[in-house]
Order: structure tokens, then sequence, then C-alpha cells
């Protein structure tokens, strides 16, 4: 309680997550390039600043909520990291590139601060809610620092090994979800075809060993999990367009760390394709109106 946190990015993800720390007594500085971002952090009792070097003098922590890798690194390089006095913890909240991951925790160390990366899962409910699942990525003793603040916006935090680790596990488990998501819905559509109603099919899948969370959680056709997107004309949810830049991360470290991973690649390529066709900001599980489509054809 009651340390001071920088927070630079308080965009859909940032903005939530700060308000929760106010909530939870801590002191935030925070700084976003748009305004209207800032005009409703300082309604959450956001102290706003007039630049992230600002948001980041002074502080215990710093914490960022950023769209990618490029914006992390250009801020750590442009003088966020030299605004702060030794010793600050940086806490990397963005999902960027593990390699990325890596260098920001190198610039961070050699300015003299510590850092962990602490990816999260939850989406924007999940961090309205605090109930967002950290990834972390650090040294024992800066996990140890760092957990009481994530616990403030999250119900889950796990360290998952040193530098970079926590970015590891989250492209890891989107390459599964990303993956399992088109081959549910190839079944689905498959079915179709084979005169089997998505109905049974469920019935089966989901008592068998095509169980996952894509199929009895996020069910792509409407109908046997009511609260699916599907239901809802695949309003999100999650949206393709963040599970395109996910599986793009994936796919980056499959090919970057020499695995064959023809599958999370694939699935990387068919999110991207959908992303580009125009339905960036539907459910991913609208991927399956893309499959029936082509299958249709
Ligand atoms: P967003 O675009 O809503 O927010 C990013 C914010 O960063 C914006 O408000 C932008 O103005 C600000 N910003 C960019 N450059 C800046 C700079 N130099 N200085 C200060 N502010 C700057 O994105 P989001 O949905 O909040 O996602 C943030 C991160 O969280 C992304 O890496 C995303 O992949 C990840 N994430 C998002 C979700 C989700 O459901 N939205 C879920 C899990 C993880």
């Amino acid at each position: 309680k009651d340390t001071i946190i920088g927070f630079v990015g308080l965009g859909h993800m940032g903005g939530p997550m700060a308000a929760n720390l106010v909530k939870a007594g801590h002191h935030v500085r925070g700084f976003d390039l748009v305004p209207a971002a800032l005009e409703v952090a300082a309604r959450a009792g956001v102290a706003v600043v007039g630049s992230a070097a600002e948001a980041a003098a002074d502080v215990d922590v710093v914490i960022t909520m950023l769209p990618g890798g490029k914006h992390v690194l250009d801020l750590y390089r442009g003088g966020l990291l030299a605004a702060a006095r030794p010793g600050t913890l940086f806490v990397d909240c963005s999902t960027i590139d593990v390699a990325d991951a890596r260098t920001a925790h190198e610039l961070v160390e050699q300015a003299g601060h510590r850092g962990v990366d602490a990816p999260v899962s939850g989406g924007v409910m999940g961090a309205s809610a605090g109930t967002l699942a950290f990834m972390v990525g650090g040294a024992d003793e800066d996990f140890e620092a760092v957990s009481p603040v994530l616990e403030a916006m999250g119900r889950k935090v796990v360290h998952c090994g040193g530098a970079g680790v926590g970015q590891a596990a989250k492209i890891c488990n989107n390459m599964i979800l990303g993956v399992s998501m088109i081959a549910i819905s190839e079944a689905f559509v498959l079915g179709e075809k084979l005169g089997l109603s998505n109905q049974a099919l469920f019935d089966v899948a989901s008592n068998a060993s095509g169980q996952c969370w894509a199929l009895t959680t996020n069910c792509p056709v409407p109908g046997p999990v009511p609260a699916s997107p599907a239901n809802n004309d695949y309003e999100p949810g999650f949206a393709a367009a963040l599970m395109d830049k996910d599986l793009g991360l994936a796919a980056n470290a499959l090919r970057a760390n020499g695995v064959d991973g023809e599958l999370g690649i694939r699935a990387a390529e068919l999110y991207r394709r959908f992303h580009e066709t125009g339905h960036g900001g539907e459910d991913f599980s609208a991927i399956i109106r893309d499959i029936r489509d082509r299958s249709n054809g």
C-alpha cells in the first residue's frame, strides 16, 4: 500500500488498471498521448502529469501498458529510464515480442534499475474488474516486490521464469487458443457438411477428448454455449485483431527459435488474412464464418 506508481499508457487496458491501483490505495501518476484517456484517468483519481518522463520521476514503480514492443523500447531509450531514480522497478504489462522484452530488461539493468515483464490475460473486462492474470518474467526478488502491486489489478500472478519468460507464457497460451479455435471451427463446418448438428457435435466433443476452452466457453457456433460471442453476432470478446497481433508474435518466436511450428505459423496467417479482410473488430471465433464461406465457394 502507498506505493508511488508511474503509469504510462492509459488506453483500454491501462486506464482501468490504473483506476484499480488508485482504489487499492496507491498513488498513481499517469500519462498518455491521448487527452481523452487522461481525462478518464483523472476522474478515477490518477494524478495526470505532462510527460512519460514526469510519470517516471521519483516513483517506486513504473508500469507501461502500450500497444507494442517498439513503443516500450522507444520510451525506455528516449528518456523514461533516465528520468527515474536508481533502482526503480520497471514493469511492462504490454504484450510484446520475447526478444524485445529481453532487450527491455537489458536496458533497464544498464540504467541501474530493476525490471519484469508482466503481460496479462483477461481483456478489458478483466482489467475493469481487477481480475487479470499476470505472467511475470524476472528475478525472484523483483517478482516478490511487484506482486502486491499486480494483485491490486488481478486475481492471479504467476512467476513464469527469468527475463522475457512472462511474454513467452502469454504467446504460448494464445497460440494454443488460436490453433484450437481453428480446429474446433473446421470440425463444426465439416460436421455441417456431414449432416451432424452443431449441438450433437458439441454434446459429444465437450464430454470427450476434443474438449477445450474454444469449444466449451467461446463456442464459435450460436446455441450450445449461450454466453459465447457467436450468440451476439460475434461481438468481442477477444477481437480478431488482437489474436492476429499475438499470433504474429508467436510465429516470430517460432521462427527465431527454430521450432517446427507449422500449425502456429499457419494459424497466424489465417488470422492475419481474416483481420486484413475487414474482420479485425469481430471476436476471433468469427473465423468460423471465413472457413464456412471458403468451404461453400
Ligand atoms: P490501447 O491502444 O487502448 O492503449 C495503448 C495506449 O498507449 C494508448 O492510449 C496510447 O495513446 C498510449 N501510448 C502509445 N504510445 C505512447 C507514448 N509514447 N506515451 C504515452 N502513451 C502512449 O491498447 P490496449 O487494448 O490497452 O492494449 C495495451 C496492451 O495490452 C497491448 O500490448 C495489448 O496487446 C495488450 N493486451 C490487450 C488486451 C485487450 O483485450 N485489449 C488483452 C491483453 C493484453
